[in-house]
């Protein structure tokens, strides 16, 4: 077996979720400075929609920034119940007002609680009393195209730590117009 990577998931069972948002308050209060120092939703990674009428509860865990709001949206029904456009996406986008940092409006991801010392499960996942979110890791082969790629970065970062990155892009740019 080759070079292989770590795949971590997050686990969503939203049958089991009662909207009480402890993953909200835990995952504010690990990522605010210094870690728990205070209990902030706004600054959560995960945003817990709640609509009692319909009762449904759903995590959803901040993904990619998206500098501009997309043309294409989807909108759900479940169980005859429709949703409205982009309640399930995972963006950090301008339409909306979660997944950003309240006080500088910087796009807020989910990191998977990387910490040092590591943590054993995501903080969101440890405290979720009904087991709504389930954690678990498991390898992955890494392809040959992606170990490529990481050496071809690790590269780039090295020459860019020594040479400053702008000489570097200098560098590139000089060398393909004579290529
Ligand atoms: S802690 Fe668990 S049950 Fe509570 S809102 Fe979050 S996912 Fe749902
Ligand atoms: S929230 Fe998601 S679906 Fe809605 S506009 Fe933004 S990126 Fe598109
Ligand atoms: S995995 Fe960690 S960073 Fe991501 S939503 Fe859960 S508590 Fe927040």
């Amino acid at each position: 077996m080759g070079k292989t990577k770590t795949v971590k998931e997050i686990k969503v069972d939203v049958d089991k979720c009662n909207g009480c948002r402890a993953c909200e308050m835990a995952c504010s209060a690990f990522h605010t400075v210094p870690k728990y120092s205070g209990i902030n939703p706004a600054r959560a990674r995960v945003h817990v929609v709640v609509d009692e009428l319909k009762d449904v509860y759903v995590p959803i865990r901040a993904g990619d920034y998206t500098q501009s709001e997309c043309a294409g949206r989807d909108v759900y029904t479940i169980n005859g119940k429709e949703y409205e456009e982009c309640v399930f996406c995972r963006a950090s986008c301008p339409s909306r007002e979660y997944f950003k940092e309240p006080d500088s409006g910087l796009p807020l991801i989910c990191d998977m609680c990387e910490s040092d010392p590591p943590l054993s499960e995501p903080l969101c996942v440890k405290v979720c009393g009904p087991d709504a979110l389930t954690y678990q890791e498991r390898e992955e082969e890494v392809s040959e195209e992606e170990v490529k790629q990481g050496e071809l970065e690790i590269g780039l970062k090295s020459l860019a730590d020594k040479y400053g990155s702008q000489r570097i892009m200098d560098t590139v740019a000089r060398m393909s117009k004579k290529a």
